[in-house]
Formats: C-alpha cells, sequence, structure tokens
C-alpha cells in the first residue's frame, strides 16, 4: 500500500472514494489487523487529511452512510466521532495539553542529565531495543510518518509500561513524525493509554493479541503484560467551552490555519471576503516530512479560497489585513490557536457546536448521541 499522502483536498476526496469502494465493505471486521506497510490497508488512511480539514468530519460520514446506507456505516462513523471527541474533551481540558507541554520538556531536560534514560530512549526511537513489532513500528513511524491504530496502541503501551519511558517524550516523538499529528488525538490517546485519561483503566500490549493481529508478523517477548496504570497528582481540570465568534457581516480578511484548510465550507454568513492569508503553525519540532505535508495542504486550501472568493492570498505580514476584521476557522487547543493574531474573530462549525458539549466526560455519552447529530 503506497502511504505517500499527497496533502491536498482532490487526493482526499480520492482516498475516500477508493477506501468506500474497497477496504470500507470490510472496515469493522478487519480494522483493528495491521497487515504491515507493504499491504493492502484495513483502514482509510484519511486522518492527514481530516486532522486539517483538508476534507471534513460532515462529509465523509455523509459519504459512508450514503456508500452503505443506514447502520451500514456505523463502526466506521463511530471511529471519526473519536476524533471529534478528543478535539472537544481538549477544548475542556486545555490543561492537558498545556501539562504534555510541560512534561515533553522536562523529558528532554531528563534526557541530557541522564545517560541511562538518554540509552533507553536512543533505543527506542531508533528501534533497536530488540524487541519484535515495536522496532519495526519506531522505523516505520520515522520513514513513512504513518502507523495503524493498533501499532500506535502496542507502541505506546510498550512505551510507558516495558520500557517505563515518560509517555510524554513517546507523545513527543510521534508529533514530530506523525502526517496526522494531532494535538488532541495524540495527547489524549497517549493518556489513555497509560491510565491516565479514563483513570486507573491502562492499555496493556499483549504478545498474543500482536501476534493476532499482524497476522503473525510480530511474535515479541519480554513484555511487561501485567503492570499498573500510571497516576498523576492532579487530573486536568475541566473549563467551560470557550464560545465561538459570529463572522461581520461587510469586507473581511479571512485567515486559513492548519487545523481547518476547507475555507468553502465555513459559516461566514454575509461576510465578504476580499484579503486571504495563511498562517502555518508546525508543531514543536515537526520532521521535514510533516512540514512540507502543511506547506502542501495549505498551498492547497489558498489556491481553492482564491478561486472560490475571487481575491488573492497575501503574506501575512503587518499590513495584511488592511485593517479589516480578520476572521478564521476556530482553532483548537494547540499551535495555530497559540499562533492566531490577538483579536482575530474564531468561527466555529455546526459540527463542532453541537458535538463537543458532549465531549466533557468519556466517549460514550456523545457516541449515544451520534444518530441525532446527525439527524439534526
Ligand atoms: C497513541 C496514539 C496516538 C494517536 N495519535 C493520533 C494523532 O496524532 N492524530 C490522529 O488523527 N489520530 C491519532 N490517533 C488515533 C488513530 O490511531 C488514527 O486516527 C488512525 O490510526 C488514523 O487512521 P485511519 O485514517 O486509517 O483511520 P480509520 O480507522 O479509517 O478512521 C477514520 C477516521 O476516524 C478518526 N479516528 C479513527 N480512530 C481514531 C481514534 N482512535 N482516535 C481519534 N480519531 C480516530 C481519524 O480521523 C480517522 O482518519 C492515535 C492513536 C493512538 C493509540
Amino acid at each position: 500500500m503506497d502511504r505517500s499522502f499527497p496533502l491536498t483536498r482532490a487526493a482526499g476526496l480520492d482516498s475516500l472514494s477508493d477506501f468506500l469502494a474497497g477496504a470500507g465493505a470490510a472496515y469493522a471486521a478487519n480494522r483493528n489487523t495491521d497487515r504491515g506497510p507493504e499491504a493492502e490497508a484495513t483502514t482509510s488512511g484519511l486522518s492527514p487529511y481530516l486532522r486539517r480539514r483538508l476534507i471534513t468530519e460532515a462529509e465523509v460520514v455523509a459519504t459512508a452512510d450514503r456508500a452503505f446506507g443506514d447502520g451500514g456505516a456505523e463502526k466506521f462513523v463511530s471511529e471519526v466521532f473519536w476524533r471529534t471527541y478528543f478535539k472537544g474533551h481538549l477544548e475542556t481540558h486545555p490543561a492537558a495539553w498545556a501539562d504534555y507541554r510541560t512534561l515533553a520538556a522536562a523529558g528532554h531536560d531528563r534526557l541530557a542529565a541522564e545517560p541511562g534514560l538518554r540509552r533507553t530512549y536512543a533505543t527506542a526511537v531508533e528501534g533497536r531495543t530488540g524487541i519484535d513489532g515495536f522496532d519495526d513500528w519506531a522505523r516505520e513511524l520515522v520513514a513513512t510518518g504513518w502507523l495503524h491504530n493498533h501499532a500506535r496502541m502496542w507502541f505506546a503501551s510498550i512505551w510507558i509500561f516495558t520500557l517505563r519511558l515518560p509517555w510524554a517524550l513517546g507523545a513527543d516523538f510521534f508529533l514530530r513524525h506523525l502526517l496526522d499529528g494531532d494535538p488532541a488525538s495524540n495527547t489524549l490517546s497517549w493518556r489513555w493509554v497509560a491510565g491516565l485519561h479514563t483513570r486507573g483503566k491502562h492499555y496493556v500490549a499483549r504478545a498474543e493479541n500482536i501476534r493476532r493481529y499482524t497476522d503473525g508478523r510480530f511474535d515479541p517477548v519480554g513484555l511487561d503484560e501485567y503492570p499498573d496504570a500510571l497516576d498523576e497528582a492532579m487530573p486536568p481540570r475541566e473549563v467551560p467551552l470557550p464560545r465561538g465568534d459570529a463572522a461581520p457581516r461587510g469586507e473581511i480578511a479571512l485567515l486559513l490555519h492548519l487545523d481547518d484548510l476547507h475555507p468553502e465550507s465555513l459559516p461566514l454568513g454575509d461576510a465578504k471576503v476580499v484579503r486571504l492569508g495563511g498562517l502555518i503553525a508546525h508543531a514543536d519540532g515537526a520532521s521535514r516530512r510533516v512540514r512540507s505535508a502543511d506547506m502542501a495542504a495549505m498551498a492547497d486550501a489558498l489556491a481553492r479560497a482564491e478561486a472560490h472568493f475571487g481575491c488573492p492570498a497575501g503574506d501575512v505580514g503587518t499590513d495584511w489585513s488592511g485593517g479589516l476584521p480578520v476572521v478564521t476557522a476556530w482553532a483548537p487547543v494547540g499551535p495555530s490557536a497559540a499562533a492566531l493574531p490577538q483579536g482575530s474573530l474564531r468561527v466555529r462549525r455546526a459540527w463542532d457546536e453541537a458535538a463537543w458539549p458532549r465531549a466533557t466526560r468519556g466517549y460514550s455519552r456523545l457516541r449515544s448521541v451520534i444518530p441525532s447529530l446527525l439527524g439534526a
């Protein structure tokens, strides 16, 4: 399977069609199996597009429902909502992101000071631990920017519970290399594996499960299969969901960012876009592959926006907005939100507006209302 991910909307839509015509039909049965980077995929591979909203959750879900009929896409739709859940959860628990960043920085300080930890970390990220599967996934991630969901779960679990490495350093390793690297899905998934997201419930990688769901490609020995979950003194506090802004009437300057690159479908009301710009804020330490994917995605979005709104994109410098109100798509917690100019108006999509208030606790609360959300 070629996972080269050209980061354009057209390529995202092609991947969606390919998936619906192929692996989508057996998604629920096969999605847990990781056949490896050379084999036919069991999942959609849409996450690099969804993460940047080159394609939107709403259109992916609607297209899958049309393709498979009532209930036929249920498992796939539920997985797409995991993404929505994590985004909404981080919006209402932003300390999880701030704490992760503090822990990752502290982890890097420890690497500089502690030779033993530094050695273990180096063997892990270079794929030299001797643990079957784990080493292959470390190399696959660096070489391709991609890992199957189950491989991410096994990898994170072995990182935390067998190698006893700090979880935030693992999350940082993922964010640097994943083409779909996302503050919410990545941070909260690592916390979930560690037993911090659902307190006390951790994900333990077992050799038998790895053998089974890799079609026998890997058979690791020496895993700690009976570890305790991690704990923390102060779980991230819940805060009220911040409100989105309405776009003003009249002329505006529209600023695109890497969390939402489908400006054609933004809820802009009666605003008239007369200036366009793009803000690129990469994840800390993002690999060259991730940075060029970000640039390609932004170039694609700006070209589409120019055609759609009929105005050219300019360099975002001091005079870029010409004094007009600057409007952006809502930037969820992460690098884009931190880099947006003060005072920009942030409009939120109906999808997030409806789902995020249900994402404050566990996933099941959001899952139970999926039919009514989609009906609305
Ligand atoms: C430790 C760890 C770290 C992860 N880091 C990220 C990350 O940085 N960015 C990211 O997008 N996903 C992350 N995930 C979630 C998941 O692994 C990927 O979204 C999924 O593998 C993408 O493959 P796909 O597009 O083929 O998914 P499919 O199975 O085809 O699912 C369709 C879409 O649903 C969403 N989705 C599916 N499963 C999940 C899930 N468990 N959590 C959140 N969204 C999901 C994705 O947007 C995906 O594209 C992580 C999971 C783990 C265990």
